[in-house]
């Protein structure tokens, strides 16, 4: 029932939908996966429900039947082969059971991107379309320069000119509809932007995030230090009070860090593990603000809101360095491990640096 409604898109039977959306279904309806090419036969078939291809198609899958690959190429279009496309978020949220969080976002985060590259050949489409308009229009205005020149008849000019002024108006419903996608393309692309670079939990930047803005350090702003912290017999917490508050913990001190570290980048690196990129701080300076760091969330008092039961204090453990000019993030990231190492033997809430 639903190849059948998605294959009478063409009569326009769902007339809120986009053109995109419309494309969405038709791909999901014939298993096509989210091709250019079969993005392209499917804008073909749907942005011109009165032509021949439209008739073809629609005679072809009418009572649900599905295109075959032969179908599609003896009509002009290209079969390439891959994943259906996926269904919208809402068909995929709906058909899909509980998942863990982060792996919701991932999907969120392809889909969005698939949604986004769908959007980018619509657009182009748009584009090839008002292009060829465009190039019809300079046809038939010199065309009516020819008529002016050799004193036609009013008639024929008239005709030319209404035949212009309707092209006009096309070609500037289009470019309102290409500006609108470029704009929901804009903001899609931010918020998977946004999503891929920031950790679900806390809310912190992640380790992507850490890794982009160690590759752009300004090397004339001066010194860099790199600092990694870890969360003393955090264990302890999600084996005493249960996993849901040992992550409220982590975020608490995630937000803390944060804070407290501004405007330094406090990314969550992993597990209950931060990182913290300072610029424009000598490793002495970065040291005594990492430790200001600890002191504060050591004085904090933890308590479980549910249950009303003091958690107690909860520390963290810190090693800093300071980061040679031409250094990869590994070998600092190595060396700030071992200074945490050296921090938690010699008995946890404290900072060491080398
Ligand atoms: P140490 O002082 O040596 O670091 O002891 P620790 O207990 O913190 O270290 P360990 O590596 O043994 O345990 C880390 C714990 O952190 C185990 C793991 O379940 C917990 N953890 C990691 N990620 C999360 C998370 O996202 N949420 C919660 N609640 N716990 C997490
Ligand atoms: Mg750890
Ligand atoms: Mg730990």
């Amino acid at each position: 029932m639903r190849d059948v409604q998605a294959a009478r898109t063409t009569a326009g039977s769902f007339p809120n939908e986009t053109i995109f959306e419309r494309i969405g279904r038709f791909l999901d309806a014939q298993k096509l996966s989210a091709d250019p090419a079969h993005y392209a036969f499917a804008f073909a078939v749907l942005s011109s429900p009165d032509s021949e291809l439209a008739e073809a198609v629609r005679q072809q899958t009418d009572l649900g039947i599905r295109l075959t690959r032969h179908d599609i190429e003896r009509l002009g279009g290209q079969v390439v082969k891959g994943p259906p496309v996926v269904l919208s978020r809402t068909d995929a949220d709906a058909a899909a059971p509980a998942k863990p969080s982060l792996e919701m976002r991932t999907d969120t985060a392809i889909a969005l991107v698939i949604e986004t590259q769908q959007q980018v050949d619509g657009f182009a489409q748009i584009v090839r379309t008002m292009q060829a308009e465009t190039e019809g229009f300079g046809h038939e205005l010199a065309q009516s320069a020819a008529a002016i020149t050799h004193l036609a008849e009013l008639d024929e000019i008239s005709r030319i000119t209404s035949s212009m002024i309707a092209r006009i108006h096309d070609s500037e419903v289009r470019l309102a509809l290409a500006t609108a996608e470029t704009d929901a393309l804009r903001a899609k692309l931010a918020e998977a932007r946004d999503t891929a670079r920031r950790d679900v939990l806390t809310g912190l930047p992640n380790r992507r995030a850490f890794e982009e803005a160690y590759a752009a350090r300004d090397l004339d702003a001066g010194p860099y230090c790199l600092a990694v912290c870890d969360i003393d017999r955090f264990k302890r917490v999600n084996d005493l009070h249960g996993h849901g508050v040992g992550d409220r913990v982590l975020v608490a001190i995630g937000q803390a860090m944060a804070a407290e570290c501004a405007p330094h980048l406090v990314v969550r690196h992993g597990g209950e593990e931060f990182a913290v990129l300072l610029g424009g701080l000598s490793l002495a300076e970065a040291a005594e603000l990492l430790d200001t760091v600890r002191a504060v969330v050591a004085a904090k008092r933890f308590r479980n809101r549910e249950t009303d039961t003091a958690l107690g204090t909860i520390t963290f453990s810190a090693g800093v360095t300071a980061i040679h000019a031409d250094e990869v993030a590994e070998i600092a990231f190595l060396r700030a491990d071992r200074l945490l190492y050296a921090a938690k033997k010699q008995g946890r809430d404290r900072v060491c640096a080398g």
